[in-house]
């Protein structure tokens, strides 16, 4: 059967190109092997889907080309998305950072995808898996579960490797490697960190701590909650940390962000001088936290269980320091199995930053997270996909 567009995952990016495509009167069909689109959708932002963000510039974004997001995101804004949403009577609210939440429940979005494809009359196929895709001369031929389908053009949009419960695959991978496209290697983002070197009974006894701090690396700071879990350090802080993250770097948190916690100490070591520094760090942190970090800091410099008034001021200055800059070397993320993200993907030097058209090869498109794009935290993620498939669906 022939049709003027097939697009390839029925998520964010594929329903909105798919959108585009057919209300410009283009014969467009979906495939998706899951049975349901939009699943990430779904159980996105605890439920309640952080579709964008009001403030979306390329500097949220990570990829080799960092640019390269900044045309589609023009084109197609968070303004743009929000306007959709207002359209279709979706109370939504912003929590924080700019970061918009529907009020209800996330399937309101999807309600409101799935009536944009129908009213653009956007077939679907679930339930349907690609077994092999040919290009012969002007159009791809595409072998299928439920039949052989032909397209002047395709779209890729099968996204990242995270979750792959939810249906995620590697596909689209594999369809760049076929067309010789080059790849940016992958790796879980939005993830939390293990651990595993400091693993120990101690701190598995941490889980559930959660503290507010600036967690770094490689130059990028967030200011929000940790969470610690059996496996490590998890929390929105965290998880944006991990988007900047490779094996081996140093992270580096500060648990008392923009409190001088020296003169804190001093002034104390004054004012209460018989008591120990864990019972002063636990008016700060939750008790648990404030016994392991002052056991693991204040061995070495040995005054573990004394009072503040025997410790120097010298010993107090240096603690102060590692309360600013706690040093941790994670061992890995948690994996696809969590991460909210894929991170790296097709090369963005092998498309076009305007159309998403991969260059070397006419009608083969790709977007949404199966590119080398990936946002932050806090709705950019969806903006991309949003952005990227309004792109793609005016020219495909
Ligand atoms: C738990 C969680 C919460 C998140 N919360 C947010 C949030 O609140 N805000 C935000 O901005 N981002 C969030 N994200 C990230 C966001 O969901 C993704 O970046 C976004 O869904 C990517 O859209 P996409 O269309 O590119 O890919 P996906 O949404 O992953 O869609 C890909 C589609 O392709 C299909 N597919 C895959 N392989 C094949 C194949 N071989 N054949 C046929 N079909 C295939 C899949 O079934 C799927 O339907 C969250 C992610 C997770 C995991």
């Amino acid at each position: 059967m022939f049709y003027d567009v097939i697009v390839i995952g029925g998520g964010a990016a594929g329903l909105m190109c798919a959108i585009q495509a057919g209300k410009r009167g283009r014969r467009t069909l979906i495939i998706d092997h899951a049975k349901k689109i939009g699943s990430k959708i779904i159980i996105s932002g605890g439920g309640r889907c952080n579709f964008t963000n009001r403030q979306v510039t390329s500097e949220q974004y990570v990829s080799n080309n960092p640019h390269f997001c900044t045309s589609a995101l023009s084109r197609f804004s968070p303004q743009d998305f929000i306007e959709w949403v207002k359209k279709h009577k979706i109370k939504f609210h912003e929590k924080k950072l700019g970061q918009l939440f529907c009020d209800h429940t996330a399937k309101d979005i999807v309600q409101m995808l799935i009536r944009e494809c129908d009213r653009a009359h956007v077939e679907m196929g679930l339930g349907c898996s690609v077994s092999g895709i040919a290009k012969n001369q002007e159009q791809f031929e595409i072998k299928t579960t439920q039949g052989d389908f032909v397209s002047s053009s395709l779209v890729i949009a099968t996204g990242g490797l995270s979750i792959p419960k939810l249906g995620a695959s590697g596909f689209g991978y594999k369809i760049a490697k076929q067309f010789g496209l080059q790849m940016i290697p992958t790796h879980p983002a939005l993830d939390g960190f293990m651990l595993g070197p400091l693993k120990n009974n101690f701190f598995e006894k941490l889980a559930g701590v959660s503290m507010e701090c600036i967690v770094s690396c490689n130059g990028e700071s967030f200011r929000e909650n940790i969470l610690f879990t059996h496996k490590g350090v998890s929390g929105p802080a965290a998880l944006q940390a991990s988007l900047y993250w490779n094996k081996g770097d140093v992270v580096t948190l500060d648990l008392l962000p923009a409190f001088n916690s020296y003169e804190w100490l001093l002034k104390n070591k004054k004012l209460r001088p018989r008591l120990e520094i864990k019972n002063l760090l636990s008016e700060m942190w939750p008790m648990r936290f404030s016994e392991f970090f002052c056991q693991g800091q204040c061995k070495e410099e040995g005054f573990s269980h004394r009072p503040l008034q025997e410790i120097k001021d010298k010993g107090l200055e240096l603690f102060s320091k590692k309360i600013h800059a706690w040093q941790i070397t994670p061992w890995d993320t948690v994996g696809y199995q969590k991460a909210e993200v894929t991170r790296g993907g097709v090369d963005t030097h092998e498309l076009s930053s305007k159309t998403m058209e991969a260059k070397k090869v006419k009608g083969l498109y790709f977007i949404g997270e199966v590119v080398d794009v990936t946002g932050q935290l806090g709705g950019y993620n969806f903006q991309w996909a949003w952005s990227s498939g309004w792109a793609a669906g005016q020219v495909v």
